[in-house]
């Protein structure tokens, strides 16, 4: 089922002269699960144009054979009126023949096109990117955009809360029968780093269970081929062992601090295998979208969230540093301060945002399993904060200026560590090659001067 490469229909007539048999590979199209008809399966013939021409008949009154009003769903009742009505008027001794056995005139040179029905693949499979505005979604915008003709069978749209709250319901359905998605990358949610998490767990519960809610009940609706939500590795439990995988997100409570947003998150996994169990179960093959997750360790990256309060720790980092920077050159200083908050000690995988995002289109074309896979960086690539920090103020030194670090321990720790294990990423990608961090680091903070003006801050 999963290796079909070519679907080919007779485009002749198969059962009569009726002109509706052309159309019936379209109407056997809709047989086939979505998930086979992938953008590899050729299709043939991949269009149908309904044409036709007007006809005048001399002898109209002695076609005396009606069609029957309703044929094969085409309403011909006014055709059959004018005939029957004709019949009454006629010589009774006229043998029915129909239409087309009557001489007639055509009144155009050439036939009129009605319409032209694609058959699927033709069209561009358009992959809708909610959270398309965001750290994650400008990053696969950057991908997609420079990666020639290698998506030229999609077409990306990327939306963000301007187009739609989808924490509502209307608003939401509103978007998806505008945009008739083929696939969905699910990235839209209410996020934020340890302290804005710590005051909101309720409002990051409720705003993210809806969000969730309302995109896969959508996706399913528009029987979307394939469906993409984010999770994350800081919803795993909070008493586990390390290093932790895919099969744990489950065994036991979140970590307190963000409560909220790891049990709305773990609904996600939740609901794609409900909505596998009852689909694949009904029988009901023309309705079943796949419904995946992925799980990133922290992302960082261009067109992040750089505000101090309710950022993540590189964010964070980079937005103090600038700060402190260019407070220090303002008075002529030639060293500033970092300041750090906790001890530095917790340890983290990050992954740059264009990693992440490449492989997230590798998961739209290639991954098929409803079960979620760690996108990260190798168990060995871990890093403290301390680390990090040094890699964010490496950036800003230059001859004339250097950063120290400074630990604030009035500030919480969060998880000390949240070590995961990429064996599965590894199964498919063997030789995928991550970005260095410092290279990673060292760009971002690149594009945060380039652009400070639109930074969110
Ligand atoms: P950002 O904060 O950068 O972007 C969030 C996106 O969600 C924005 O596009 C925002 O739109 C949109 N959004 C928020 N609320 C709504 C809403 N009610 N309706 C419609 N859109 C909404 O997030 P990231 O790019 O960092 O995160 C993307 C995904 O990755 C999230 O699901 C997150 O949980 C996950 N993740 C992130 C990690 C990280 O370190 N950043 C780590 C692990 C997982 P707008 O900006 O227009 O308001």
């Amino acid at each position: 089922e999963q290796s079909v490469g070519l679907v080919l229909s007779e485009p002749y007539f198969n059962a009569s002269d009726l002109p509706w048999n052309h159309l019936r590979l379209w109407s056997l199209l809709n047989e086939i699960p979505p998930n086979v008809l992938t953008n590899d399966v050729i299709l043939m013939p991949n269009k149908a144009v309904i044409k036709a021409i007007p006809i005048e008949f001399d002898d109209l009154w002695k076609i005396n054979a009606d069609v029957g009003c309703d044929v094969e769903g085409f309403d011909l009742s006014a055709y059959d009126q004018l005939i029957r009505s004709a019949k009454a008027m006629s010589d009774p001794s006229i043998e029915s023949h129909p239409l087309w056995e009557y001489a007639g005139k055509a009144m155009a040179d050439k036939p009129l096109e009605l319409f032209c029905l694609r058959v699927a693949m033709n069209a561009k499979q358009v992959v809708l990117v909610t959270g398309g505005t965001g750290l994650v979604g400008k990053a696969i915008e950057s991908v997609v955009n420079s990666s020639g003709d290698e998506f030229k069978m999609y077409s990306f749209v990327f939306i963000g809360s301007k187009d739609a709250d989808l924490s509502d319901l209307a608003q939401t359905r509103a978007l998806f029968r505008r945009i008739g998605p083929n696939y969905v990358i699910h990235l839209a949610a209410l996020v934020g780093g340890l302290f804005h998490n710590i005051n909101n767990n309720l409002q990051f519960l409720r705003t993210n269970l809806a969000i969730n809610d309302n995109v896969l009940l959508m996706s399913h609706e528009m029987n979307v081929k394939k469906c993409i939500s984010c999770l994350s590795t800081c919803i795993f439990p909070d008493k586990t062992s390390y290093p932790i995988d895919e099969s744990m997100i489950h065994l036991g409570p979140p970590h307190d601090s963000n409560f909220g947003y790891s049990y709305a998150k773990r609904m996600i996994d939740v609901l794609n295998k409900a909505y596998a169990n009852e689909y694949s179960n009904a029988g009901d093959r023309t309705h079943k979208t796949l419904f995946t997750s992925i799980i990133p360790t922290n992302v960082f990256g261009s067109y992040d969230n750089f505000n101090v309060n309710h950022s993540h720790v590189i964010p964070g980092l980079i937005a103090k540093a600038y700060k402190a920077v260019t407070e220090a050159k303002e008075k002529g200083a030639k060293s500033a301060k970092l300041v750090v908050f906790g001890s530095g000690e917790p340890k983290r995988q990050f992954i740059y945002s264009i990693d992440l995002a490449k492989l997230i289109v590798w998961v739209l074309k290639s991954y098929e399993e409803i079960e979620p896979i760690i996108l990260s960086v190798g168990e060995e690539d871990e890093i403290s904060i301390k680390e990090a920090a040094q890699l964010v103020s490496n950036a800003f030194t230059d001859n004339d200026m250097t950063l120290e670090l400074e630990f604030d321990n009035n500030y919480s720790d969060g998880q000390f560590k949240k070590t995961a294990n990429n064996a599965k990423l590894r199964k498919y990608l063997p030789h995928f090659e991550f970005t260095p961090i410092d290279v990673g680091i060292k760009e971002t903070v690149e594009w945060f001067r380039q652009n400070y003006s639109i930074v969110r801050i």
